[in-house]
């Protein structure tokens, strides 16, 4: 309630001589007491320059869009454990997922999972043409514990660090947001944050 969106490249980030932090935005330089970042697997751009040597790495996923052959009609998701991907009924058609990559995050991309999961999913279900010209990308943030990082920069007073979510990023959101606000604002944290402050590694 009461927030402002503002589009700017958060790689701006710089320390005022009062200490306060500094963004360049669409609508002009923003200035506050606090800086959070929360870049996901891009936070090294920020962390990696102000001297913190955190080991997030990545751990890379596909999917592909299919049409339906037949007017056929998936219902509901169907994991196939055992070859290692998942068929989801989408707006968009019919998703097939890879399972992870470990990959760095902006290498040329691999998707040899879909390549092999396809002719097996074809056989559980009537596949019909790819509708991707190619296979959609995303990467996973993850520390060597698959803990996120929430809470203070160890070295920078008012900057906050909350990335490194995973595999659960979506599901964790509200909670690591509550966590950090908790943090931010001197109220009691409503979890013990020790095991996601920044200085484990
Ligand atoms: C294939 C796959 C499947 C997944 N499945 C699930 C799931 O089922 N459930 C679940 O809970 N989670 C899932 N996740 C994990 C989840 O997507 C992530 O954990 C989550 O998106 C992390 O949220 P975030 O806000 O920290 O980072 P992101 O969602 O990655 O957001 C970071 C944002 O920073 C922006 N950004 C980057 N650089 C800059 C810059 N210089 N300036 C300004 N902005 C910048 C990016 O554009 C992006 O919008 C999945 C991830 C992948 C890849």
């Amino acid at each position: 309630r009461g927030g402002h969106l503002l589009s700017g490249d958060a790689r701006s980030l710089s320390q005022e001589p009062d200490g306060r932090w500094r963004v360049e935005t669409a609508n002009g330089p923003l200035v506050a007491g606090a800086a959070v970042v929360a870049l996901g697997p891009w936070s090294d751009a920020i962390y990696g320059p102000l001297g913190y040597r955190i080991p997030l790495g990545w751990k890379r996923g596909y999917h592909m869009h299919y049409a339906a052959r037949d007017g056929a009609k998936l219902n509901h998701p169907i994991l196939d454990a055992d070859v290692g991907y998942l068929l989801a009924p989408m707006r968009r058609g019919v998703r097939l997922t890879s399972g992870a990559e470990f990959a760095r995050r902006d290498a040329p991309p691999t998707p040899v999972q879909i390549e092999v999961c396809e002719p097996t999913a074809r056989r559980l279900f009537p596949l019909a043409e790819r509708l991707d010209p190619e296979p959609w990308r995303g990467a996973r943030p993850c520390l060597p514990d698959m803990l996120p990082i929430v809470g203070p920069a160890p070295r920078h007073p008012g900057l906050w660090f909350d990335f490194g979510h995973a595999h659960h990023g979506l599901t964790l959101g509200p909670v690591s947001g509550r966590l950090l606000a908790d943090m931010m604002t001197g109220e009691q944290p409503f979890i013990d944050p020790a095991p996601y402050r920044a200085d484990r590694f």
